[in-house]
């Protein structure tokens, strides 16, 4: 199937009069029959549910349709895209390891890297997102275990260069993790480039209506953990009666190791009704891509030309410093999100901001309405002038997320909102 006739048909066979759409399933925990059917399914997990602080039918189904639309074999949702982050690194890094980072990522990832895993004992080391081979190899040491960056960054929107990631971290026999949130599967599939674990955030394009926070974890199934540098895959799980994960589950040791170690621990997993509003909004997602795409070529066409306008950050305007990567990774278009600096920095920024009638000022991204947000105040107060330099971030720019409304009244707002700057 293409990725259209997946996002409705993927995960879920209605049996014969059963219902056409998977229910809620709103419960904590499955029934059977003997002591001897409950012991099964424990010893191998995969074959049915047990709770839903790790598993639930209802998620089952919207994990299986996004693991289809990343080429890759299996996903396991989260509460929250700051999760799939966490335990997409947690999954291969102990206390004393280090995984190295592009420093062009989402805010909050950026928190969770630099200050919350170090007082875990796991060092981040970060590089530019344009770094070359031999920087990236140069920031790679003997207990480094992944390598970790954003397809279109949050809200820089440079350009992630995936297969130049990916031949660095084989050649050092570690994973790539590659968080995919703003391209969606539906304009990059970064497991066809040498991706080796896929994260979102569920919360922009995918749940798409602004409806719930929600995260992905999706496991190609490609990375060779026997290769000698993941001990915790090959040798027996001791918290989990000795499985050994690449022994028992070689199609996606990863995901399954995630599962049944991390989620078993943690429970940080959406329940059945979130599962269910997640695939409403995926079920959709690759129409609503392609509208995001074409509106929002249009307004940074448009913004572009405008004498108030400093400049327009939008991977697909010609003369970008990414436009070439953007043909290359992005082809289809490069999302709703640009970035648009207003001639005199901050104060007429925030002016603008306030001028807007339609589109809304808040703390959200990828919504179906359009929204605009001040990063220096907002995501990225926290950081200081100089991280919100390496991180691509000027004090008069504004984050345009361009909606789905008719884009002749987006314009029309945004003219509207300039007369007053
Ligand atoms: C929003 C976002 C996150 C964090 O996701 P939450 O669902 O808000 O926890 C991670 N990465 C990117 C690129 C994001 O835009």
């Amino acid at each position: 199937m293409k990725d259209e006739s997946k996002c409705l048909h993927s995960g879920y066979t209605p049996v014969n009069g059963g219902p056409r759409v998977m229910p809620i399933y709103q419960s904590t925990t499955f029934r059977y029959n003997s002591t001897q059917e409950i012991a099964e399914v424990f010893d191998d997990p995969t074959k049915n549910h047990i709770y839903s602080r790790f598993t639930n039918p209802t998620v089952d189904v919207v994990e299986k349709k996004i693991a289809d639309l990343e080429h890759g074999v299996a996903a396991m949702c989260t509460s929250s895209g700051q999760m799939a982050s966490l335990l997409s690194i947690l999954n291969l890094c102990n206390s004393g390891d280090s995984f190295v980072s592009t420093s062009a990522i989402y805010g909050g990832t950026i928190n969770l890297f630099a200050f919350t895993l170090k007082k875990l004992g796991i060092e981040c080391i970060f590089v530019s997102v344009d770094a070359t081979e031999a920087e990236i190899q140069k920031a790679i040491k003997p207990n480094t275990k992944a390598i970790f960056g954003e397809t279109l960054t949050n809200p820089s929107l440079q350009i992630f260069d995936i297969e130049k990631f990916a031949k660095v971290a084989h050649a050092n026999k570690i994973p790539l993790i590659v968080d995919n949130t703003f391209a969606t599967p539906i304009l990059c599939k970064p497991i066809d480039y040498g991706a080796d674990i896929v994260v979102h955030s569920t919360s922009k394009y995918m749940d798409g209506h602004a409806l719930q926070v929600g995260g992905v974890i999706i496991d190609s199934g490609k990375f060779d953990f026997t290769c000698g540098k993941f001990p915790e895959f090959t040798e027996p799980d001791e918290s989990y009666h000795g499985t050994v994960y690449t022994k028992k589950y070689p199609f996606a040791p990863y995901i399954i190791k995630a599962r049944m170690q991390l989620m078993r621990d943690f429970g940080a997993y959406p329940s059945g009704h979130s599962g269910f509003l997640l695939n409403i909004g995926v079920e959709t997602l690759a129409v609503r891509m392609e509208r995001y795409c074409s509106n929002a070529i249009t307004v940074a066409k448009y913004l572009e030309k405008h004498p108030k306008i400093e400049s327009v950050n939008y991977p697909g305007l010609k003369g970008n410093k990414y436009y070439d990567l953007a043909q290359k990774y992005l082809p289809k278009g490069q999302s709703g999100v640009m970035s648009v600096t207003i001639k005199g920095g901050k104060q007429p920024a925030i002016k603008f901001m306030d001028n807007l009638k339609m589109a809304s000022n808040e703390v959200h991204v990828a919504d179906i309405r359009t929204c605009v947000l001040h990063p220096a105040s907002a995501t990225h107060r926290q950081l200081t002038d100089e991280q919100l330099v390496a991180c691509g971030i000027n004090p008069g720019m504004v984050r345009f997320s361009v909606g789905l409304e008719n884009v002749d009244d987006i314009i029309e707002d945004l003219e509207n909102a300039l007369k007053a700057v």
